[in-house]
Order: C-alpha cells, then sequence, then structure tokens
C-alpha cells in the first residue's frame, strides 16, 4: 500500500535552493569534459594500444554542415583521437553511401561513425542511420541503441540530451523523484531525454505541438528541457520558481543592427530571475553536443575491446 503521507515529488527548492537565475555555464563544462577525455585517451592508449577513431560522413555541400563537420573533426584531434573525414556530393546515390558504411563498419581503426543530417533528398536517412553498427552508432540514432534507450539498457545515447542530462547531475545531483518536463519530442532531442530523464527517477511529461495548455504542465516542472526550435516560445509564467531550465533550441535572428545573433527557445531575459538555474544560448547545451560525441567515441572503443576479449 501507499504511504499518502510522502510527497509526490521532491519540492524543487531541495535540489535548487532560494537562489535565482544562476547562469549554467556549458561551455566551461564541455572545456573540462573535453580535458576529462583527452586524459581518458591517453590511459586508454596506455593500456590497450589503441587510439579511438571517428568517422564522419558529410553528403553534398551546404556550409553550415561543413562548418559543423569540420569543427568535430578539429575536436576530435584535440582530445587525441583519429579523425577521418568522408566529404561526398550531392550526386552521391543511397546505394554508394550503404558501400562507405558497410566499409567502415569493418574497419578496425573506426570506433565511431556519424553520417550528418539532413541528407539529400532521395537517400533514405532511417535506413543510413540502421546500416552503422550499432556498437558503432556515436549518434545514437539507430533502432538498436533507441531501443535499448527506452528499455533502460546500457548503449550509446544521442549526444545533445546526453549532454543535458550531465549538466543537470552536475547542477543537482540525484535527480530521483523530480518533476521534469521536456518540451519537444523529436527522435533526436525530445523522446530520448524524456527517457534519460525517467531512468534516472524522474516524474516525466511530454509537451509537443499538439499539447492543450501547456504552460499547466510546464509549470510543474522542476527541471524543464526545452527543444522546439520555436524562439522565445517559453515565457515566465511557464515557469515554476526556482525550476532548471535547460534550453537546447537554437535559432539564427535577424538584429536591429542587421546582424544576426542565436537565440534559444526560452526568452531568457524573463525566465532568468524566476529559474533557480539556466542555460544561456549561445554558450549552455551547444558546447556539450560535441563533447559528448567524443565521450561516445570513447565509449565505442571500450566497447570494441570488450567484445573482442
Ligand atoms: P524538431 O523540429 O525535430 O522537433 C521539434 C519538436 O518541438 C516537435 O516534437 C514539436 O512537436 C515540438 N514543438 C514545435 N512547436 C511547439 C510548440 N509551439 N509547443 C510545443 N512543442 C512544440 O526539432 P529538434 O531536432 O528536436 O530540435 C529542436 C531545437 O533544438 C532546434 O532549435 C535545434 O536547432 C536545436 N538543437 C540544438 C542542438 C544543440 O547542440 N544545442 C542539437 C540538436 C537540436
Amino acid at each position: 500500500m501507499s504511504d499518502l503521507t510522502t510527497p509526490a515529488t521532491r519540492p524543487a527548492d531541495t535540489a535548487s535552493g532560494p537562489e535565482r537565475g544562476r547562469r549554467i555555464d556549458g561551455k566551461a563544462f564541455a572545456v573540462s569534459l573535453r580535458k576529462q577525455i583527452a586524459a581518458d585517451v591517453v590511459a586508454f592508449h596506455a593500456e590497450y594500444g589503441v587510439t579511438p577513431g571517428l568517422a564522419v560522413v558529410l553528403v553534398g555541400n551546404d556550409p553550415a554542415s561543413e562548418i559543423y563537420v569540420r569543427n568535430k573533426a578539429l575536436e576530435t584531434h584535440h582530445v587525441g583521437m583519429r579523425s577521418f573525414m568522408h566529404m561526398l556530393p550531392e550526386t552521391t546515390t543511397e546505394a554508394a553511401l550503404l558501400t562507405l558504411i558497410g566499409r567502415l563498419n569493418a574497419d578496425p581503426e573506426i570506433h565511431g561513425i556519424l553520417v550528418q543530417l539532413p541528407l539529400p533528398n532521395g537517400i533514405d536517412a532511417r535506413r543510413i542511420t540502421n546500416a552503422i553498427d550499432p556498437k558503432k552508432d556515436v549518434d545514437g540514432l539507430g533502432e538498436v541503441n533507441a531501443g535499448r534507450l527506452s528499455l533502460g539498457l546500457p548503449g550509446l545515447i544521442p549526444c545533445t540530451p546526453l549532454g543535458c542530462l550531465m549538466l543537470l547531475q552536475s547542477e543537482l545531483g540525484n535527480l530521483r523523484g523530480l518533476n521534469a518536463v521536456v518540451v519537444g519530442a523529436s527522435n533526436l532531442v525530445g523522446k530520448p531525454m524524456a527517457l534519460l530523464l525517467l531512468n534516472e527517477g524522474c516524474t516525466v511529461s511530454i509537451v509537443h505541438i499538439d499539447t492543450i495548455n501547456p504552460q499547466a504542465l510546464t509549470r510543474t516542472a522542476d527541471i524543464l528541457v526545452v527543444a522546439t526550435g520555436v524562439s522565445g516560445l517559453i515565457r515566465h509564467d511557464w515557469v515554476k520558481p526556482g525550476a532548471t531550465v535547460i534550453d537546447v533550441g537554437i535559432t539564427r535572428v535577424p538584429t536591429a543592427s542587421g546582424k544576426t545573433k542565436l537565440v534559444g527557445d526560452v526568452a531568457f531575459d524573463e525566465v532568468a530571475p524566476i529559474a533557480g538555474r539556466i542555460t544561456p544560448v549561445p554558450g549552455g547545451v551547444g558546447p556539450m553536443t560535441i563533447a559528448c560525441l567524443l565521450q561516445n567515441t570513447l565509449t565505442a572503443a571500450r566497447l570494441s575491446l570488450s567484445e573482442s576479449a
């Protein structure tokens, strides 16, 4: 029989204290995570004589994706891993891409494979994602890793939600019993984020485009993670005082001076005075995503050894 005197959830202030609006510095956290990964790569090489390798595949010549992919390669080198870039033309066929993935799956020097999305029309992204060996699926987007996450089994976890979870644990410690609301239900961010929080013992709700009266739910959240791509969606009256707010959204908007800037899904200036802790955009979740990709590559290299042993 349940104990009716036990509170249904932990009060937010148990976790966050009376402080308001403290910025969560994702950039600094990512720097220290990358330092830790670099040290782990040295130790891993000393013990097993293996250097983790990450292959990144880009199809087409979208300039933003090219910059992003080159950054990934640079960061991979910085932590002492090997980087293998495959820049393919827009005209690449699905069959040719599948052949390349087959080769990368079989290559023992490559522990992680990432195919940059979106892919050009005519290539089925799901077929490509699922062709990656689940042990090398460092984006965690294939059906095997998604299924393992939903069953609460160990596996490779999508980088952005993994980064959000690390920030939350570093800020709040144990998350058990907290009320978490995730706004956004994509396979890339919202759904895996909700599953990760559930696996940590949170009581989780998911708000999406069809949710009626979303504020009623978001106002119950001790942890509010937002990933919609709708800039400024979360206003001050959507947030419970003292909540920890993680803003995944990134939208580029024009400024009055004719330039552009990046903004999140949370109206930061309104929400910061109410929230206990909050990630800024930029400088919050963004830097964690590449750091977690490197973390996943190291995890994949460890997996490859434990399975060949
Ligand atoms: P998506 O378009 O695939 O999914 C958006 C989700 O938001 C959907 O589930 C939709 O139902 C929900 N949604 C849309 N409008 C809503 C509304 N008005 N109210 C409630 N829910 C609403 O997007 P995604 O791939 O999950 O990305 C979301 C945002 O996160 C984007 O801005 C993207 O650029 C950003 N993102 C950032 C990183 C990072 O590294 N920081 C990584 C991935 C995505």
